[in-house]
């Protein structure tokens, strides 16, 4: 069964139930400024078609008839979230509401374009196992444009991969790709913190800093999205210098790998994400202190987007999301450092940062270009082709 609304009007009603339903059709007219006989319509072709139906479980009797609600059918469709690290491809099945349904990781045995292709088609295999894959979407740190051409990814040593091309023609898949960030965000915006906000901003710790940003209801992105400029941002001019010689830009304070090497420095052994964790809870003295100087620097960093952007919320995930948690004090210092006394409250909330996460966001670009039908640009040359070029 495919998603097919019948015209755009259908397309609306089909997208805000998915998106906000289960929803009774009073409901679903206020919304979308229809008459009801117009929303009556519809919505009985979008039932005959298969893609809603009625939830008399659900039906509230207030006056007179009850109003049966209308959803989605959500295990019609699954889509296939692939996150790529340097080191793993790891994969998440979800519904059409973006529930995960099941997940694993393989290690990456190469960096190879192809071989990364001939793993992903592998993980669409397994997984297609258990559910039909309506579309595979593919999240990773680089600049990758609309149609998931990857034009950087540097931890892959990848220029100029074509890589949904590859991965559709080999698995005979619909394939999406996209920065992580960007398929986070949009995770974020369809189905997670960022639902009900027309403007909200989306910070993540890991490996990089990462910065989206939802403006009118749609991602803010241009050609540089990918590149990680949020990660030179400046923060503490006390704080560690970066690879490019700045002295406490975000990269430099609040990446997981910058906050283990200063750890580790100051202990002489190496110390891993969990075990920093642990000692600063435990008031381990450098550990803590390390703590408070990031905790504040990504205080500065949440203010600094808030007076910039002016979101109604801030949503701060990623791996490394758990400083945020043992630095709190430091956190709201370093945000109330550079917010306007007179500014209203910053409203900030954090969201796993579990591997899960990020396959969930490209899970949803999957789901995205599949509902919304975006046409991949059709290439007279096959990726191989184009990959060779
Ligand atoms: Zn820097």
């Amino acid at each position: 069964m495919t998603w097919r609304p019948a015209d755009d009007l259908a397309q609306s009603v089909a997208l805000e139930v998915l998106l906000h339903g289960p929803l009774a059709r009073a409901e679903l007219a206020r919304r979308l400024d229809l008459a009801p006989a117009t929303l009556t319509r519809i919505s009985a072709e979008l039932i005959e078609v298969g893609l809603l139906i009625e939830t008399p479980h659900l039906a509230e009797r207030r006056t007179g008839r009850p109003s049966i609600p209308l959803d989605v059918v959500a295990d019609a469709h699954h889509f296939l979230g692939i996150k790529l690290t340097g080191d793993s491809v790891m994969a998440a099945v979800t519904d059409l509401r973006a529930e995960v349904v099941n997940y694993f990781e393989v290690p990456l045995t190469s960096t190879a374009p192809l071989a990364v292709v001939e793993q992903i088609c592998a993980a669409a295999d397994r997984a297609a196992a258990e559910h039909p894959i309506d579309a595979i979407g593919i999240g990773l740190g680089g600049v990758v444009t609309r149609e998931g051409f990857v034009t950087s990814a540097p931890f892959l040593s990848w220029t100029d991969v074509p890589l949904a091309l590859l991965v559709q023609e080999q698995s005979g898949i619909p394939a999406f790709a996209a920065n992580d960030l960007t398929a986070f965000t949009e995770a974020q915006h369809w189905f997670g913190l960022g639902v009900g906000h027309d403007n909200f901003a989306a910070i993540t710790l890991g490996v990089g800093v990462g910065f989206g940003c939802i403006a009118n209801g749609k991602l803010l992105a241009n050609d540089d999205s990918g590149v990680g400029l949020v990660g030179h941002w400046p923060l503490d001019p006390m704080g560690p210098i970066c690879n490019r010689g700045h002295r406490g830009c975000a990269e430099s304070m609040l990446t997981v790998p910058a906050i283990l090497r200063d750890i580790s420095r100051a202990l002489d052994r190496a110390v891993d994400w969990p075990e920093f964790v642990s000692l600063v809870r435990a008031g381990q003295p450098a550990a803590a202190q390390i703590a408070a100087s990031s905790g504040r620097a990504l205080g500065r960093l949440i203010a600094a987007v808030a007076n910039l952007v002016a979101p109604s919320l801030v949503v701060v995930g990623g791996e490394g999301v758990e400083l945020a948690a043992i630095s709190a004090a430091a956190v709201d210092q370093g945000i109330q450092e550079d917010r306007d006394p007179r500014a209203s409250a910053v409203n900030v909330e954090f969201t796993s940062g579990s591997n899960e996460s990020w396959c969930r966001g490209a899970a949803v670009i999957a789901l995205q270009g599949y509902v919304l039908d975006r046409r991949r640009v059709a290439s007279r040359r096959s990726g191989l082709d184009l990959l060779e070029a």
